[in-house]
């Protein structure tokens, strides 16, 4: 008997069906459910962020799908935060706190963004964060288009499966990347960008805030735009 699919369901099944053939496994076989075992409702499970996260990982594996694999990196850092986050922040790459630590923005620049997250009047646990790329470029180098490439297409998976309602881009590697276009900073903040039927500003990275600690007021009008979208009250408190 001929069933319809639930639109989620079917879309992660496309996901996972493209990853097999990405490993080169096209042939695929139908198990028949059990009649006499009671049925689980197949999307409570394949909605589930958290575990839609698990698999996305488990899918990376020791990942060594680009030249980063082998240039120095001591771990992949996936990504950290509520898998039902309703903001998303998604940054270059990993530095070299990161790299030892296995969690993006835990440095300075980690510090600053937890600053700048607090300042919206909501806690770090509360978001969910992550990068273009999950291995640390040697150098703290720009990652190069073909390591973004190879990579964002995980980070991809990972919006799916946590449908923020906001995403902020740190720093025009991610904007460009996220929503391929070439343009400067000052084109790219102060507006709303559609991913995917989802809302995306853009912002400075706090690694570049740490350098230029004059352009905080200017992130900050970044951050308050997101607090309105999301229905956050702007605290007293001006800045980060
Ligand atoms: S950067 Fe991404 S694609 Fe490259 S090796 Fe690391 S996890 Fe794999």
């Amino acid at each position: 008997m001929s069933r319809t699919l639930d639109p989620q369901l079917r879309r992660a099944l496309t996901e996972r069906i493209r990853y097999y053939n990405e490993l080169g496994i096209y042939d695929f076989y139908r198990r028949e459910p059990n009649a006499e075992l009671p049925r689980e409702p197949e999307t409570s499970v394949v909605e589930d962020p958290a575990l839609l996260l698990r698999t996305i990982r488990e899918d990376l594996g020791d990942c060594t799908r680009c030249p980063l694999h082998q240039q120095g990196r001591k771990q992949i850092v996936f990504g950290v935060g509520n898998p039902h986050a309703e903001l998303m922040f998604i940054g270059e790459a990993p530095g070299a706190d990161e790299d030892q630590q296995g969690e993006p923005f835990v440095g300075r620049a980690g510090q600053l963004l937890n600053n700048m997250i607090k300042a919206m009047g909501i806690q770090r646990e509360d978001v969910y964060i992550a990068n273009i790329i999950k291995c640390r470029p040697p150098g703290n180098r720009t990652p190069e288009r073909e390591e973004c490439e190879t990579c964002s297409p995980f980070l991809m998976r990972q919006i799916a499966a946590i449908k923020p309602k906001v995403i902020v881009a740190l720093g025009a590697v991610a904007a460009k990347t996220l929503l391929a276009i070439n343009a400067p900073m000052s084109e790219l903040r102060g507006r709303w960008f559609d991913f995917r039927g989802t809302k995306l500003a853009v912002t400075y990275h706090p690694a570049f805030l740490l350098r230029d600690p004059r352009q905080k007021k200017e992130t900050w009008k970044d951050l308050q735009m997101v607090m309105k979208e999301l229905g956050l009250a702007v605290p007293a408190k001006a800045e980060p």
